[in-house]
């Protein structure tokens, strides 16, 4: 591991910095991801626009597919820097991080040319449509239907917990081809226009009062076969696609709010003083400290091994398990400090304009998005640390004759 830039690296984040002080955009809200409002998403489409002009979108991609052309570790380092200055929500990150890479890899070359320069510039955003009711941690599970019609296949079935399907042109839709072989064998993917006759979206009302994610439900969608992503059948192969880039977009979390947490237990004053000098709160940041700096440190092997050229290991999976259980832990925390203040979570009334409360409500979600906290574990003990595999009973029964409970 090395931790320091190398001339090369150092060059690079001076220019970054240099361009995204000059260019991002002052007093734009903080990127939750969460967009609702057509000012916010206005805004986050002029700024990925600003960034593609730039070579600062994308950067991975080719230049002629309208992207940077440019290293792994260059994309690392302007995320890092890109993290220090405040942008505007980010709705590309699904289609940017997962779909559009699943179609630069399986596509075909009509696809490639059609997609992939209006998704680097922001013209149009993917979701991804993997989830089922049925099955969440076990995709290849899935029971959408899609069934051939000469030219044409024809889709019925529901997907849920589809981030941003409310705003978006594209959905990358993993259908059951075949249910007479066994479940990772029937599958196939395509993607599909979201505002096509037979795509309903229906928002899902979160504890947040946000609505990020949906239910989507399919009723004889018919959709030309052009629009298959990668061979009849090859569907969990693509998917893998999608859940390495998925892991890699979301592995390194957020790591933040330890300082925050330290800064808000010194300003807390409880009868025996600031709440910071209390020996048990201590020890809990102490502790909450010594995971972030492991966060940080388990980044840099994710970037030593991208500026080697390396793909980086199973290691955002630690990162992802860990960021999402230190935020919970840590939201709940201050909530408890700031007393009654804790319960509101208006920014404009809410101590440190609600963060640890945004934080609380998103935690659950983060510990089950891109994989649960079970199901990382699982990787890590079955791929780190080589321990025998989970028990997987139905990986050899034709899909069809595989028990569903009803
Ligand atoms: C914020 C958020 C955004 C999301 N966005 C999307 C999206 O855009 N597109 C999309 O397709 N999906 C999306 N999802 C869905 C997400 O991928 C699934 O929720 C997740 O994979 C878990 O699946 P599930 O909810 O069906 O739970 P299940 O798979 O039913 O799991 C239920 C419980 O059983 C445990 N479990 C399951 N299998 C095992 C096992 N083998 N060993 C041990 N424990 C196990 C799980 O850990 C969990 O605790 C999103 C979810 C969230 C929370």
């Amino acid at each position: 591991m090395d931790f320091n830039d190398s001339p090369e690296e150092g060059a690079y984040r001076a220019k970054a910095r240099a361009w995204l002080q000059a260019n991002a955009p002052k007093g734009a809200r903080a990127a939750t991801g969460a967009i609702a409002d057509p000012d916010d998403m206005a805004a986050a489409k002029a700024w990925q626009r600003r960034k593609a002009e730039a070579g600062y979108a994308c950067i991975t991609w080719p230049k002629e597919w309208g992207g940077g052309g440019g290293a792994a570790w260059e994309s690392m380092i302007f995320g890092q820097e890109e993290a220090r200055v405040e942008t505007p929500g980010n709705p590309f990150q699904i289609g940017l991080g997962m779909c559009v890479p699943t179609i630069m890899t399986a596509g075909n070359e009509a696809d490639k040319a059609r997609f992939v320069g209006p998704a680097a510039r922001g013209e149009e955003i993917w979701c991804q449509l993997f989830s089922e009711p049925a099955g969440g941690s076990d995709v290849a599970a899935a029971r959408t239907r899609a069934v051939r019609d000469g030219d044409d296949w024809v889709i019925n079935g529901q997907k849920v917990w589809t981030s941003g399907a409310h705003y978006s042109d594209y959905g990358l839709l993993l259908a059951r081809t075949d249910p007479d072989v066994p479940k990772h064998k029937g599958l196939t993917m395509f993607w599909i226009d979201m505002r096509a006759p037979g795509v309903e979206v229906r928002p899902i009302h979160q504890m947040s009062g946000a609505s990020n994610f949906n239910e989507v439900y399919f009723t004889d969608l018919r959709i030309k076969d052009s629009q298959r992503v990668g061979a009849v059948g090859d569907g969990w192969r693509v998917s893998l696609v999608t859940l390495m880039n998925e892991r890699l977009a979301i592995g390194g979390g957020p790591g933040g709010g330890h300082r925050t947490m330290l800064k808000l237990a010194q300003d807390i004053a409880t009868l025996a003083g600031p709440a910071a000098k209390d020996a048990g709160l201590r020890e809990k940041i102490a502790d909450w400290f010594v995971q972030a700096e492991g966060l940080k440190y388990t980044r840099y092997r994710t970037q030593t091994a991208l500026s080697r050229g390396q793909t980086p290991g199973p290691e955002s999976s630690i990162g992802k398990v860990v960021s999402a259980s230190l935020m919970q832990d840590m939201a709940n925390a201050a909530l408890e400090l700031e007393d009654q203040y804790g319960i509101i979570s208006d920014p404009a009334h809410a101590p440190l304009a609600g963060a640890f409360q945004t934080a609380l409500m998103n935690a659950p979600g983060m510990r089950i998005a891109g994989g649960t906290d079970e199901i990382l574990r699982n990787i890590i003990a079955e791929r780190v640390l080589g321990m025998p595999p989970d028990v997987r009973v139905d990986k050899t029964v034709p899909f069809k004759d595989v028990p569903t409970g009803r």
